[in-house]
């Protein structure tokens, strides 16, 4: 089975336990928080859109039922709306029983 060669840290909260992983962005746009160390050696940017499609077509062919989704990266709420958008068009059109998807921001990312 091939595996997502996927480089950041992962941070999911408990109460997303057993919510499937969808690797959206490498980094976090703000990256400057001292007690944060999860990406200070990465650039912040989307991984392309055709990799992430690769990761849900790869879920999809072992049989993967996903009803609850998040978008792995340190805030990809940073994304332009249409990006998001994006990921979610791919999301639901591979898993049309998912019915939460949830990401990970930053204060600065909900106030833009
Ligand atoms: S915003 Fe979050 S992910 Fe980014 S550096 Fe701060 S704590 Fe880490």
């Amino acid at each position: 089975m091939e595996i997502f060669d996927y480089e950041g840290g992962i941070c999911k909260p408990a109460q997303e336990l057993g919510v499937f992983l969808v690797p959206a962005v490498n980094g976090c746009s703000h990256n400057k928080c001292t007690f944060c160390c999860f990406y200070k050696h990465q650039t912040f940017g989307m991984i392309p859109l055709n990799e992430i499609e690769g990761e849900l077509i790869r879920a999809k062919n072992h049989g993967a039922v996903v009803k609850r989704a998040m978008l792995v990266g340190g805030d990809p709420l940073a994304l332009p709306v249409k990006d998001l958008l994006d990921i979610n068009d791919l999301i639901r059109g591979y898993f049309p029983e998912c019915g939460t998807i949830t990401m990970e921001a930053s204060i600065q990312n909900l106030r833009r």
